[in-house]
């Protein structure tokens, strides 16, 4: 999928409204509009990257994983979430721009 047609490049770019989190330089955190728990939050890098496996600037890795705690904590959710990765459509990944799943706010099955 191109940059052009990317829903998550869209909201970055506010062509695509989204309720945010939190923003920074690199960073976009906002609300899943499709929600599987009580808190649902996505975290992307606001430079395209189709998934994890083409996730290659290590700088840019560290900023996106160290955004989640700092998220989860503006959630009310700091002492108990989990992130989900979903990389590749056999596991049902369907928007092609990396993100982090924040999930909590109630008490979530697992596995
Ligand atoms: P994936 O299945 O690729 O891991 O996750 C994609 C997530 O993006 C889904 O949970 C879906 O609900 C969410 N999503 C898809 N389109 C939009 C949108 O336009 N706005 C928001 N806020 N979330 C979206
Ligand atoms: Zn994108």
């Amino acid at each position: 999928m191109s940059k052009e047609d990317c829903t998550f490049c869209k909201i970055v770019e506010g062509e695509i409204p989204s309720t945010k989190i939190y923003e920074d330089e690199d960073i976009l955190a906002f609300k899943d509009i499709d929600p599987v728990a009580k808190i649902h939050v996505l975290v992307i890098p606001k430079k395209h990257i189709s998934s994890l496996n083409e996730l290659n600037d290590s700088e840019l890795a560290g900023k996106l994983m160290l955004a989640v705690p700092r998220v989860a904590q503006k959630l009310g959710v700091g002492d108990a979430y989990r992130t989900v990765i979903n990389t590749g459509s056999g596991v049902g990944q369907t928007v092609f721009h990396i993100h982090i799943h924040i999930l909590g706010g109630e008490s979530l099955s697992w596995p």
